[in-house]
């Protein structure tokens, strides 16, 4: 006879006065993690960048949690009634709108204030833009520079620009699909022989990936519209096996 299979052991409880980074879907819902679940499950409050869009997040997922708003304009006030949660002991899960908190959004500043504060923090990672993207690029990986967003104002873009061209590995930028088409123009002209990279919509119905050098791929984004959010990758000039020239098809 065999061995009854041991019984699966029960995760640890949240510990009391830490502050979990919560990362969450970047489009498609089946990529939130189990263990995130459980972490929004069984904290005591959950501060959210969009109250109204975890909220939607939450419902999906049978989740009833007080929601605490954290965002860009009330960041400061919020780390301070966040790091007093802590010090009594309350488990806070920070949620952003989607993706990795800290990446690009406000995470960043109430992390600094728990560590500062002697508070626990601890990540729950999932899904991010920065790395899907980057993943299925097919440019390297073994050295890449992470920008985010780009300066909006002109002078301060292009110089920004200058800098990074200099640098060795591919460069990820986040751009807003009404920027793209700009950002695209100033690859073409800064960095013409670079492989780029255009993913948009990772991970929803629409995902696509356009290749090519920038010109190319600003020539096919004028042509159809390009809508949704998008990650743009630009690959060191000496990629020997860079990827194909042309844009490749949606779903391939
Ligand atoms: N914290 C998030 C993360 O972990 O990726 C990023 C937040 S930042 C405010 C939002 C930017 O991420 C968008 O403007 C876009 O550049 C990128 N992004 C987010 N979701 C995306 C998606 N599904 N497809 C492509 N880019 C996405």
């Amino acid at each position: 006879m065999s061995e009854p299979a041991p019984a699966p052991r029960s995760p640890p409880p949240l510990r009391p006065g830490t502050l979990y980074l919560v990362a969450t879907p970047i489009g498609n819902l089946e990529d939130i993690t189990l263990r995130a679940l459980r972490v929004l499950k069984e904290c005591d409050v959950i501060a959210a960048e969009d109250t109204r869009r975890s909220g939607q997040l939450l419902a999906h997922f049978g989740i009833r949690k007080p929601l605490l708003s954290y965002f860009k304009f009330n960041e400061a006030r919020r780390s301070a009634d966040i790091l007093a949660r802590l010090r009594r002991g309350q488990t806070v899960a920070l949620v952003t709108d989607a993706g990795s908190p800290g990446i690009s959004d406000p995470g960043e500043r109430v992390v600094r204030a728990a560590l500062a504060a002697g508070c626990r923090v601890e990540p729950v990672p999932g899904p991010c833009a920065l790395i899907a993207a980057l993943t299925a690029s097919g440019l390297p990986t073994d050295e890449f520079h992470f920008v985010g967003f780009l300066p909006h104002k002109s002078g301060a873009r292009r110089r920004e620009l200058e800098r990074l061209r200099l640098l060795p590995g591919t460069l990820v930028l986040y751009e807003s699909p009404h920027r793209v088409e700009r950002l695209l123009g100033e690859l073409a002209e800064l960095m013409p022989r670079r492989p780029v990279v255009l993913a948009r919509e990772l991970t929803k119905k629409f995902e696509e990936f356009l290749r090519g050098r920038p010109a190319e791929v600003l020539d096919r984004i004028r042509q159809h519209a390009v809508r949704g959010e998008c990650v743009v990758l630009v690959g060191p000039e000496t990629t020997a096996d860079s990827p194909p020239a042309h844009p490749t098809p949606p779903g391939s």
